[in-house]
């Protein structure tokens, strides 16, 4: 029987799927299991079931001379060298589409937030300071009939933009190819990366993290855009510079920030950005539904099992 590694016990019925098919070795601690014990526990492993916080490289291969199969339960794959996977012949697996519409409706829930400033007016009942009713108390920015600027434009921000055409808003994307289909079923505009930025009234990042998107939106990223408008990123932490973003929420460079995803992650307790009243972090949750979640697991154990049976995969990342 083919014997697997899993690094956290996910939800669903993910484990009694892979019970049935292999001997399984699960992490079943609260946290996240350390490196060590990953690189010692990998070694007599044919299939692996990670989440997006284990770090899958030539170090980890190297470790494991009889894995075939890693399944994340993620659809991005950042923390995973998919080069190293494939030239070792080791198929990877991961969560695309199940979790499309419920990172969309996260993405638009915190663009929303930092729009109508729901961070600060949480916190300013909550400290006791709403005493009456003020005609400009928090005044914030409209989402309806405004600009929204999609950075990345693929199932997650596609599921966006028909979101906020029930909005009314105007929706321009940016990617590296132009996606005529998206124009056509969705109205949106293509921009390039500066004229995005310069029109958009909100601006929602949705690109995998990679060389080529680490630290994206930088400081001179930040300068181009409107003092009025907000940035949500739903990503990946590293595509912004957080020390560029605390820097532009505190001069007025831009409006607010909405953050799910940061740099480091989890962010410390005392980073700046969490002093800053007009930006909003949550730990994380772009897929974190009960059902998305299940989804995602029994998506990530279909992927392995079928991969140690020299199957397709239901959805594999990359040639693989
Ligand atoms: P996807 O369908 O692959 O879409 C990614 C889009 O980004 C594509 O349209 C791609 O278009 C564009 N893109 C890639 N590199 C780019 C670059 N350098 N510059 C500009 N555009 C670029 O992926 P998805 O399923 O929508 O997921 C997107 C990302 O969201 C994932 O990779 C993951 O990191 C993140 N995510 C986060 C959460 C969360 O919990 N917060 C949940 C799910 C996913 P081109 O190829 O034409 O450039």
């Amino acid at each position: 029987m083919d014997r697997v590694l899993v690094t956290r016990t996910p939800p669903g019925r993910a484990l009694d799927m892979l019970q049935a098919s292999a001997a399984l070795d699960v992490w079943a601690e609260e946290r996240q299991m350390p490196r060590g014990e990953l690189l010692q526990r990998v070694a007599p492993v044919d299939g692996l079931y990670c989440m997006l916080t284990d770090r899958i490289d030539e170090e980890l291969l190297d470790a494991a001379p009889r894995l075939r199969v890693v399944s994340t339960m993620a659809v991005g794959i950042d923390n995973i060298d998919l080069a190293a996977c494939t030239q070792r012949g080791v198929i990877v697996g991961h969560t695309p589409d199940v979790l499309t519409e419920t990172t969309a409706d996260t993405a638009f829930t915190l663009m929303a937030a930092a729009a109508r400033r729901v961070g600060e007016g949480i916190a300013y009942v909550e400290e006791g300071r709403w005493k009456r009713w003020e005609p400009d108390l928090l005044l914030g920015s409209d989402i309806h009939g405004t600009t929204l600027g999609i950075i990345g434009l693929g199932r997650i921000g596609r599921a966006v933009a028909k979101r906020a055409r029930g909005f009314d808003m105007q929706i321009l994307y940016h990617n590296r190819s132009r996606d005529t289909s998206a124009e056509d079923e969705l109205g949106a505009e293509y921009r390039s990366f500066a004229d995005l930025l310069q029109e958009a009234d909100h601006v929602i990042v949705l690109v995998p993290l990679s060389d080529e998107t680490h630290h994206l939106i930088d400081a001179a990223a930040l300068a181009m855009m409107k003092p009025t408008a907000t940035l949500t990123n739903a990503a990946r932490g590293p595509i912004v510079n957080p020390v560029a973003l605390a820097d532009a929420l505190r001069s007025g460079t831009i409006a607010a920030a909405a953050l799910d995803v940061t740099d480091p992650e989890p962010i410390p307790a005392d980073d700046q950005l969490l002093d800053l009243p007009n930006c909003i972090v949550i730990p994380h949750l772009g897929s974190a539904s009960v059902a998305t979640r299940a989804a995602m697991a029994e998506l990530a154990a279909e992927n392995l099992i079928a991969g140690l049976r020299g199957e397709p995969l239901p959805a594999r990342a990359g040639p693989g």
